[in-house]
């Protein structure tokens, strides 16, 4: 009984500044910026979300800004690492552009074969860089914007996620959302989706000694996995709610349908739908260009305006 997941969805996850968090997002490491919206429950603040060049599912990096909000601490329950799949054959670009926005980064060497360049976001949050053999190719819904399209990152990799101990939460993986374990290196296991390849895996980090997480600006709210549709959701929800998962309701997101629960590691993970997608309420195009809010908003646009900070956007 289980239902296949593809692939990664989008991550979201806290920020401070939001003015600091576009500029490092579309300039550093030369993301869209696809979508400039408020957080559906509480439209006092953003909700920024960076991708390819039409916002697909599997590319997306959404943050909750919150000017002043204090650092988090990365720890155990938590998404303790995103990485992003750059083509292998980027790398010393990226080593060098990173250098040039004074962004700090190490050679993280090799996981699984590929090489891992470490950073961190202007909030301490981490990221690496993955290089994938064979990407270069693959440049089909690529933004051609800052970073020139040859290098640009293509969509997410991977996300680790930290937990006190592996096998409740490996058996989520793989007997309810349909992963395979696919290998283990030291502390980490690595669980493949039913795409195959960079945007559709998932390490566990089990048995450290990691203190707990703690919420804060730089720190995962949640990762999401895709679904193709209502119907593959509403299956999916049905399985959780059976191994007696704490699963909402469906929500409605616009640009997809969300359902929410704990993992038994602590993480929020949440089940979204691919469709229907950024593109609902502005054109390809247009992506990022103005603020967009959803219908039953619509009416407070002028006081939700008024309360958001000023941001400037990429290229305005
Ligand atoms: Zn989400």
């Amino acid at each position: 009984m289980s239902t296949l997941v593809p692939g990664i969805h989008h991550l979201t996850a806290v920020a401070s500044d939001p003015q600091r968090n576009i500029d490092f997002y579309t300039g550093a490491l030369g993301l869209r910026l696809v979508k400039l919206t408020v957080n559906f429950d509480d439209p006092s603040s953003y909700h920024l979300y960076y991708g390819d060049r039409s916002g697909s599912p599997g590319t997306l990096l959404t943050f909750f800004p919150h000017r002043g909000l204090p650092r988090g601490r990365t720890g155990a329950g938590q998404v303790t690492a995103t990485a992003l799949a750059v083509p292998a054959s980027s790398l010393d670009f990226w080593r060098r552009r990173l250098d040039e926005f004074d962004v700090g980064h190490t050679d993280a060497g090799e996981r699984f074969g590929e090489t891992v360049v470490a950073l961190e976001d202007p909030d301490g949050m981490p990221l690496e860089l993955i290089g994938v053999e064979g990407l270069e190719a693959d440049a089909e819904n690529v933004f051609d914007g800052v970073v020139p399209a040859h290098s640009a990152v293509r969509r997410m990799h991977s996300v680790t996620m930290t937990v006190r101990s592996l096998d409740a939460t490996s058996r989520l993986l793989t007997e309810t959302l349909g992963m395979q374990a696919s290998g283990a290196e030291g502390e980490r296991t690595r669980y493949a989706m039913a795409q195959g390849g960079a945007g559709a895996m998932v390490d566990v980090r089990s048995g450290t000694d990691d203190p707990a997480g703690r919420r804060g600006a730089g720190i995962v709210h949640h990762v999401a996995w895709r679904t193709p549709d209502d119907e593959s959701q509403i299956t999916l929800r049905n399985d959780l709610a059976s191994l007696a998962h704490n699963v909402t309701t469906v929500q409605e997101r616009c640009y997809f349908r969300s359902i929410y629960f704990l993992e038994p590691g602590g993480v929020l993970f949440e089940i979204a739908t691919d469709g229907p997608g950024m593109a609902i309420d502005e054109s390809v195009e247009e992506l990022g260009s103005a603020l967009r809010l959803p219908p039953w908003f619509e009416g407070r646009r002028e006081e939700i305006e008024k309360a958001l900070p000023k941001v400037r956007l990429p290229g305005g």
